[in-house]
This record gives C-alpha cells, sequence and structure tokens, in this order.
C-alpha cells in the first residue's frame, strides 16, 4: 500500500472492468448473492447515456447472442429493455467462397426458436448500465483506473489513481485483453496473431435480410454479416470482415463505393447491391489465452482470461457462461460459509469450467484454420463436411448445440 492512501470502500468482490462481461457479472452477482456488496471500478465513464462509439466495450459492433445468453439477459429481467436494440437470427448460411460448400440451418434446428439475436453494443450497453445504476448492492467507481492490486491474507486491495484505496475478498480482472493488471501481476499467456484484421461497419442492401445470417469463408479471411434492424424486413446488416493485416492501410484507404465493389466481390449478391456503408472500425485479431485464470483472492474475466477470433461470434458468450459457473461456486461457498476468495473455491469454478472453455476455443481456432486451406485434400474434407452438415442431422444437431451454448452442462444459477 502507498503512503496516506485512502480507503473508500471494502467490499465482497469487487471488478475491475465495467465492460460487457464485468458489468453482467457484477448484476448476476447482485441477484443471486443478496448479502454480497458489489464494487465495479472503470477507467472510462459508466453514467448511463454516457457510452460513445469509442469505448472499449460498447462501440459501434454488434454482438450475436446464442439462445442461453438471451435466456440470462431475460432472467436478469432486462430483455424488455433490450428488444430495441435486438434483431433475431432466423437462420445461419455458412458458405466457401468460390466453391460449392454451403449449409444452412433454421428455427428447425433449434426447436422453432431463433437461432440467436444481434444486438448493438451501444444499446446493450446503456441497458447494463442504467441496470447498475438501479443495483442497490453495487457501488459503482467511474473513471477510476485500477493503477495496481496487492494481496493480503484477508483482502484483495485496489490501488485506484487519486490515492485511493478499494478492499474486497475477491477481485475479479476484466479489464479486456490487454489487461495490464494481469501483466503486473506476472500472468503469461498463449498468444497467436493471425496476421488479420477485421473490419467492422453497417451496411444497406437492395433486399431485406430477411433475418438471415451469413458466414462466408474467403482465403483471406472469413466474412460474417449478421442481421439488424429489429426485423426480417430491415435492409440493414452489420459486417465483420477479415483480411490480412498486410492489407490494412490500402482497406482504411478505400472509399465508400470502392469499399462496397470490393465487399460485393466477397459476398455476392444474395441481397441484392449493397447501397451504403456506415463508418468502418478495424480491430486486430489475435488469440490472447491467460496461462493461470485464479489464484487466492484473484479471478480474471472475459477477454481477459481469453481473447478469440470473433468469426465463431463466442467470445462474450462463452464469458457469460463462466460468469455463470463462478456465480454457482461462489454461492456453493458462501452457502457453506466458505470466504469467496479462497483459492479451493476458485478452484472448483475453473476446473468445472475449463472443459467449455477448451471445446470452444477449439472450434473457433478449428473454424479459421480450416476454411483457410486451398488444397484439393482440403477443399474436398470441406466440401463434405457441408454436405454432412446440409444432410446429417446428428451433425446438425451437435454444430447448434455448440453455437447456441449449450455444448456443456449449463450453470443452474437463475
Ligand atoms: C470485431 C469483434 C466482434 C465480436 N463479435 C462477437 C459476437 O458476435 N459474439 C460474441 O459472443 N462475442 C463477440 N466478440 C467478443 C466480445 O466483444 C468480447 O467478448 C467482449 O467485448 C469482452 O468484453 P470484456 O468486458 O471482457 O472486455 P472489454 O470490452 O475490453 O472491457 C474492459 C473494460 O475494462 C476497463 N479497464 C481497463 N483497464 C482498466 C483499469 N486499469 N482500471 C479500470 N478499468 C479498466 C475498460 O475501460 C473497459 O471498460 C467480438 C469481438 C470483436 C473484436
Amino acid at each position: 500500500m502507498r503512503d496516506q492512501e485512502k480507503t473508500i470502500g471494502s467490499f465482497d468482490i469487487g471488478i475491475v472492468g465495467g465492460g460487457m462481461v464485468g458489468a453482467v457479472l457484477a448484476l448476476l452477482l447482485e441477484k443471486v448473492l443478496p448479502a454480497f456488496h458489489i464494487a465495479i471500478i472503470d477507467a472510462e465513464s459508466l453514467e448511463p447515456k454516457s457510452l460513445a462509439p469509442s469505448l472499449p466495450s460498447f462501440d459501434a459492433r454488434s454482438t450475436a447472442l446464442s439462445p442461453s445468453s438471451v435466456r440470462v439477459i431475460q432472467q436478469l429481467g432486462l430483455w424488455s429493455q433490450l428488444l430495441d436494440y435486438a434483431t433475431p437470427i432466423e437462420s445461419i448460411h455458412v458458405s466457401d467462397r468460390g466453391r460449392l460448400g454451403m449449409a444452412t440451418f433454421d428455427r428447425d434446428d433449434n426447436s422453432g426458436e431463433p437461432l440467436g439475436f444481434v444486438v448493438e453494443n451501444l444499446g446493450f450497453g446503456n441497458v447494463l448500465l442504467e441496470a447498475l445504476a438501479r443495483a442497490k448492492r453495487v457501488t459503482c467507481f467511474s473513471k477510476s483506473t485500477v493503477e495496481s492490486l496487492a494481496f493480503s491474507s484477508r483482502t484483495a486491495q485496489f490501488c485506484l489513481d487519486n490515492a485511493r484505496r478499494v478492499d474486497a475478498r475477491l477481485a475479479v480482472i476484466a479489464d479486456g485483453a490487454h489487461s495490464r493488471l494481469r501483466n503486473q501481476l506476472g500472468i503469461s499467456c498463449a498468444r497467436h496473431d493471425y496476421q488479420q484484421h477485421a473490419v467492422v461497419a453497417n451496411i444497406f442492401s437492395e433486399k431485406a435480410h430477411g433475418g438471415r445470417a451469413y458466414e462466408r469463408f474467403t482465403q483471406d479471411g472469413p466474412l460474417a454479416l449478421l442481421p439488424l434492424g429489429r426485423n426480417a424486413n430491415s435492409h440493414q446488416s452489420t459486417i465483420v470482415w477479415t483480411f490480412p493485416t498486410e492489407q490494412l492501410e490500402q482497406v482504411k484507404l478505400w472509399q465508400e463505393q470502392e469499399f462496397l465493389h470490393k465487399l460485393q466481390q466477397c459476398f455476392g449478391f444474395r441481397l441484392g447491391r449493397f447501397t451504403r456503408v456506415t463508418a468502418r472500425h478495424f480491430y486486430p485479431l489475435e488469440r490472447i489465452v491467460a496461462r493461470e485464470q485464479v489464484r487466492s483472492r484473484m479471478v480474471l474475466m472475459g477477454n481477459a482470461a481469453h481473447f478469440l477470433h470473433p468469426v465463431a461470434g463466442q467470445g462474450f458468450n462463452l464469458a457469460l457462461r463462466d460468469a455463470l459457473r463462478l456465480v454457482e461456486s461462489l454461492r456453493e461457498a458462501n452457502d457453506a460459509q466458505q470466504d469467496p476468495g479462497l483459492l479451493p473455491v476458485l478452484q472448483r469454478y475453473i476446473d468445472a469450467q475449463l472443459p467449455d472453455q477448451h471445446v470452444t476455443m477449439a472450434l473457433s481456432q478449428a473454424f479459421i484454420q480450416f476454411f483457410r486451406r486451398i488444397d484439393r485434400p482440403s477443399v474436398l474434407l470441406r466440401t463434405l463436411g457441408f454436405i454432412g452438415l446440409e444432410t446429417n442431422s446428428l451433425a446438425r444437431e451437435q454444430f447448434i448445440r455448440q453455437l447456441s451454448g449449450r455444448g456443456q452442462p449449463e450453470a443452474r444459477i437463475l
């Protein structure tokens, strides 16, 4: 602890980072552990309506929520507010550019329900921050940077800027993919630079999207196109289009018409002509996986624990399942009158959740590597894979189970 540091609060759980993951975790803890007091600390503003597209989590992107994630948001009582920013995915079309293979999935593959929902991050952020502002046992420390963490046998101490300090029995570090605190604690990561960037933007097309999401694999990287505009009649979609990093400067220079033309070449004319594109945002793509996720009084969450390629739309969905599993372990510990920061409690969490993390990461990785290869055996295998997905009900069921977040037993806490 530094000289003259002023303690401004003691809590059961302190969360660094009020991005999508930290914010949802705080709300889950509030709901499931009624005796707990929770602090959430973010370097940016946590005031509802203060969000701008430049912020790390609640930016101009959209997120595909799996049906199991949607259920969690519903159980938190936030779905009716989120509906204003949500578009159902009625079907998914997966294809290989320039080749025959393709597979389609629709509601029939998911017991008549949508295959997921696309939510706009800015709207999602406002709904979450409004809920945090209403949460009586959550204290938000806005515009406060955690400069370092220190640990004693009983507490984690969060040293904030302006010589203030917050204490908690457990520190959750959810400060993003390039987590400064993870690095300060000497936790190393397995890293893979895909040598790719993603450009994210909203586009408008001649034809309505009909609620269909497209996942198209090309030699340069995958292109995902997700429906927006709240219903199937909308002509607005969001794209996540990946390309080699060496093309970044060139792609940034494309004017609107050139961008639309290149996108059209890559995607084809299933939605007619693309007519407009909004501001484009660029993201470097890496896989970063922490080699340690728990220690006594500390757990890593969200992008700080694992940052995945966005192609399979799994990063937030997996982090939400992690959060549910952590809350389940903390509730069990609380029922047994155990301290939530004890290593065995946190070890129980990670032991239970690692299988889900491993399967999800392996699938995301396989998706990317498999679809990048253009040698004849790989192309043939892919085409056979598509045929299998089109015609084999067991293969379809497994694929949808994993995509919809039902691949592993669910934590039962809500
Ligand atoms: C292009 C793209 C598309 C994606 N699409 C999908 C999708 O469709 N479906 C899906 O499931 N996932 C998707 N993801 C993944 C998803 O966006 C992430 O899982 C999610 O953003 C993780 O958020 P987070 O809260 O862990 O981290 P972040 O969003 O990075 O938030 C970290 C927070 O910590 C704060 N912070 C950082 N350091 C400090 C500090 N020292 N003190 C205080 N505060 C601090 C920051 O201000 C920030 O608010 C996508 C990702 C990308 C890049």
